[in-house]
């Protein structure tokens, strides 16, 4: 092992969570738990190393540096145990750091699209990003030939990819239904006559999610994330209805028709995926029992995700980070616990891929938005996603006016989007979750920094704190199976 020229700092994770010493190794995307011993000589070397670059990078120092509490055995014992992983290739692994594939193709192939059916809503949500529903335009609802142009756009533009996705968005997609429910009849036929698949999601606040529409969305296998925050005080606090009523009584019993008809199927079956999927704020940084209200329900798929730039007094900021990491904790506790008790749900952000391997070119991509996923708003102006929906400096073109290939500016701002890549980012160079958060979102990115090449602190610090709980949990399930 070539100890002196190995960038610890860089390549291997050192925590302690639950009472377990963990290891993760950044590029083969491995865990290990370690003895005490172990853990703490490890941590000594990335310290050292880090401290002293210098004079670890001398031969022999590094070693001669660290471990001084150990025997001669323990430090022989735990040397071949990490020479042993060295050669296994799940620890000390190398990296392989190539440009991500695809930047500066001229015209990458589109996979997702997000169509705005709605820009207008129904609740009057106290941090709704896109200004309760009209994303700071007029209120609007998408015609079906707009709705067919785009999907007539996504499945040319899609090249040789077999299958498309589709999310019907808003605002609140279901004020337009009778166009949703013709966009799913015309997609499916226009996918056809191309040779591709295409699925369906809706991203819905459920106030009108009512029996005959479940029906339908059963029928057409329709994917579904519905909205809701948890527990029905902070539910009602932050989704209150325009005229300031309260929503939960309204939109649980289309959620927990929706948990009930898809519990048994495998999530990844068409038509069988859903997400309750809540916002939590600065009045609910003990989310954990918002999640946990939702699973007492029955609901076994649960995301939550923290506010951004909401402002009234709703956004998180680093003084809260004790407190969210904290119910991150005991939501990762809790999770195993229901899990142990035969009542399993699955947390999003819980659900890292560990065992499916590193794939470089996913992990180094990142959400692929403006390249493989666009949005399309009530109008046909297209945008990179639906966050930038409305900001005309992100505008790529319309569906009405597609050429074959964008406008000048609109190709400089794709150009930006794929070069914004994480390994372009300073702050992800080094940063030991670099392929598990691929460099955070655009969005966020920009809202915070204003620069695409500068990442979101707070929500950089919250994406490695829900990887490290996911880790513990897969250390825990493995350990509890009887892995090593
Ligand atoms: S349901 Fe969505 S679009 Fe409507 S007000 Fe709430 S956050 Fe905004
Ligand atoms: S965005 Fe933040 S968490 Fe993600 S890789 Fe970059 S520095 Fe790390
Ligand atoms: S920029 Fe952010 S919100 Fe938009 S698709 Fe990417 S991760 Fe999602």
């Amino acid at each position: 092992m070539i100890w002196e020229t190995y960038p610890f700092t860089r390549n291997i994770h050192v925590y302690r969570q639950g009472g377990l010493n963990l290891a993760y190794d950044v590029n083969s995307g491995s865990l290990h738990a370690l003895d005490d011993k172990a853990y703490a000589w490890l941590g000594e070397i990335i310290s050292f190393q880090a401290k002293y670059p210098r004079e670890a990078a001398k031969p022999g120092r590094l070693l001669a540096g660290t471990g001084r509490e150990l025997t001669a055995v323990e430090r022989s014992e735990i040397l071949g145990e990490f020479e042993r992983l060295a050669r296994e290739g799940t620890l000390f692994s190398a990296g392989a750091e190539l440009p991500p594939p695809g930047t500066g193709a001229a015209r990458p192939r589109l996979k997702s699209l997000c169509l705005h059916l709605a820009h207008d809503c129904n609740l009057a949500c106290r941090y709704c990003f896109a200004g309760a529903g009209a994303f700071g335009g007029e209120r609007e609802l998408m015609s079906p030939a707009t709705g067919q142009k785009a999907l007539d756009l996504l499945l040319t533009r899609s090249g040789e990819k077999a299958a498309v996705e589709v999310d019907f968005f808003g605002g609140e997609p279901l004020l337009n239904a009778a166009v949703m429910r013709g966009l799913v009849d015309y997609g499916r036929r226009a996918a056809a006559a191309a040779g591709k698949r295409i699925n369906f999601t809706l991203t819905t606040n459920a106030l009108q999610m009512d029996e005959d529409i479940s029906d339908w969305l059963e029928r057409e296998k329709i994917g579904l994330v519905l909205s809701i925050d948890g527990r029905p005080a902070v539910h009602d606090r932050m989704r209150p209805r325009p005229d300031g009523r309260g929503s939960y009584d309204a939109v649980l019993p289309a959620l927990l028709r929706t948990a009930r008809r898809r519990a048994g199927a495998s999530p990844y079956a068409v038509g069988a995926y859903y997400y309750a999927r809540g916002t939590y704020t600065r009045y609910n940084k003990d989310f954990d029992r918002d999640v946990l209200h939702l699973a007492d329900l029955g609901v076994n798929r649960i995301s939550v995700e923290p506010v951004v730039g909401a402002g009234a007094g709703l956004d998180l900021g680093p003084e809260d980070l004790p407190e969210i990491c904290a119910s991150y904790d005991r939501l990762g506790e809790a999770y195993l616990a229901y899990a142990a008790a035969g009542r399993p749900f699955s947390f999003f952000h819980f659900n890292a891929g560990l065992e499916d391997g590193p794939c470089l070119a996913k992990r180094l991509k990142g959400c692929g938005a403006g390249l493989e996923y666009i949005a399309v708003a009530p109008n046909g102006d297209i945008y990179p996603c639906h966050q930038f929906v409305g900001r005309a400096e992100w505008r790529l073109g319309s569906v009405w006016a597609e050429p074959a290939e964008p406008a000048a500016p609109a190709a400089e701002t794709v150009r930006r989007l794929a070069a914004a890549h994480v390994l372009a980012k300073v702050e992800c160079r080094d940063c030991w979750c670099r392929f598990v958060c691929a460099g955070g979102c655009h969005a966020a990115n920009v809202a915070a920094t204003g620069d695409l090449l500068h990442v979101y602190d707070l929500g950089c610090r919250l994406q490695r704190k829900r990887f490290e709980v996911a880790c513990y949990i897969r250390a825990r399930e493995a350990l509890a199976g009887g892995a090593a």
